[in-house]
C-alpha cells in the first residue's frame, strides 16, 4: 500500500469553494439550490473556507434550455480570435466566471451541479488531477453509492467550468428529465454537496487520513455514437436490454441498439468495458448513445511514486 505516495498528493488547502448551479439552464436541481443557499447561506458555510454561490449560465437558466448558443461547460477553453460582435453569449459567460474565480481567494474548489437523464445514480465526475481524484475518494468513503467517473486530459474536461479553478469536482444525477425538478434528487444533491463541503473542511484542517488506493475509478475511454443513417428519422434506439443499466458491465454480443427494420446491433467492442450516460437526453444532438469506461484502482491514477531522498 502507498499511503505515503498518497499523502503526498495531499495539496494546500482551499480558501474559497464554489458552488456552482445551470452551468446548463435546463438541469434545474443546481439552480434551485444554489437559489436556496443565495437565500440562506447557513448550511454551505464551513470554517476552513469561504463557501461562494454562483449561477452560471442565467440566460439559459430563464429559457429552461441547456444554453443559448453552445455548451458553456465546453467554453473554458483558449478563447478564439473572432469578431467581438459575434460572440457566443456563452464565451462571454467563460470570461465573466473566469474573472470571477481569479478575484477569489488564493486556491479556488468549484463544486459544479448537474442532472442527467441517464441512470448514473450519484456520479463524481473528475478530471486526473491527483488532489481531485484522492478528495473524490474521500467523498464515496462517505457515501459507497457513489462512483466516481474520471476523464484524462483533453478537449472535453479542459475547456469545462472546472478548469477555471484550481480544482474542483461535478456532481451529476440521474435519472431526472430535463427541465424539471424532484424531490428525491434535490435532496441527494443536498446531501452530496454537504459531504463535498465537509470532506474540503477536513483537508484544510489537515484531518484526512489517506483515502483507500482501492477506491474504483471509471476512467472514461470512448464514446458509442448510434449506427450511421442516412436522416434521423431513422434512426435506431437504444435497446431495451442496455437502457438503465449505467455501470454494468458490458460483454460481447449483449444487444445495443434497436433499428428501424426490426435488426438488434450487438456489442462488439473490448471486454470488460462500463457503459454510463446511457440514453442521455443532452447527448442526442452530437450521436452519442452512451460513453464507454474502464474500472481502475485510484492507486493505477496516481503518477508513479517520485523519490524525495
Ligand atoms: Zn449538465
Amino acid at each position: 500500500m502507498r499511503t505515503d505516495q498518497l499523502d503526498q498528493h495531499a495539496e494546500a488547502e482551499f480558501k474559497t469553494v464554489f458552488i456552482v448551479g445551470g452551468t446548463h439552464g435546463n438541469e434545474r436541481t443546481g439552480v434551485m439550490l444554489v437559489r436556496r443557499w443565495q437565500r440562506d447561506p447557513t448550511p454551505v458555510r464551513r470554517e476552513m473556507f469561504t463557501t461562494r454561490l454562483l449561477m452560471a449560465n442565467p440566460e439559459a437558466i430563464r429559457r429552461n434550455t441547456r444554453f443559448v448558443h453552445q455548451d458553456l461547460n465546453r467554453s473554458f477553453g483558449s478563447p478564439r480570435p473572432g469578431a467581438a460582435a459575434a460572440e457566443p453569449y456563452e464565451i462571454h459567460r467563460a470570461r465573466e466566471i473566469r474573472a470571477v474565480m481569479a478575484g477569489a481567494r488564493a486556491r479556488v474548489f468549484t463544486i459544479d451541479l448537474h442532472t442527467t437523464t441517464s441512470n448514473m445514480g450519484i456520479t463524481l465526475i473528475t478530471d486526473t488531477a491527483p488532489v481531485n481524484l484522492m478528495l473524490a475518494a474521500q467523498v464515496k468513503q462517505r457515501d459507497p453509492a457513489m462512483h466516481i467517473y474520471a476523464f484524462p486530459p483533453g478537449e472535453r474536461i479542459d475547456n469545462c467550468l472546472r478548469a477555471s479553478a484550481d480544482a474542483g469536482l461535478g456532481l451529476e444525477i440521474g435519472p431526472i428529465p430535463q427541465g424539471l425538478v424532484r424531490h428525491d434528487v434535490l435532496q441527494a444533491a443536498e446531501d452530496s454537496v454537504q459531504i463535498i463541503l465537509d470532506v474540503i473542511d477536513a483537508h484544510g484542517r489537515g484531518r484526512l487520513r489517506p483515502p483507500d488506493p482501492r477506491t474504483r475509478i471509471y476512467l472514461h475511454d470512448a464514446h458509442v455514437h448510434y449506427p450511421e443513417s442516412r436522416d434521423s428519422a431513422d434512426a435506431a434506439c437504444v435497446h431495451r436490454d442496455l437502457d438503465g443499466r449505467d455501470y454494468r458491465p458490458l460483454e460481447a454480443g449483449m444487444p445495443v441498439f434497436h433499428c428501424p427494420n426490426g435488426e438488434t446491433v450487438h456489442f462488439e467492442g473490448a471486454p470488460g468495458r462500463i457503459p454510463v450516460f446511457i440514453n442521455e437526453a443532452a447527448y442526442y444532438p452530437e450521436q452519442i448513445a452512451f460513453s464507454l469506461t474502464r474500472p481502475v484502482t485510484l492507486e493505477q491514477l496516481l503518477p508513479p511514486h517520485r523519490s524525495t531522498s
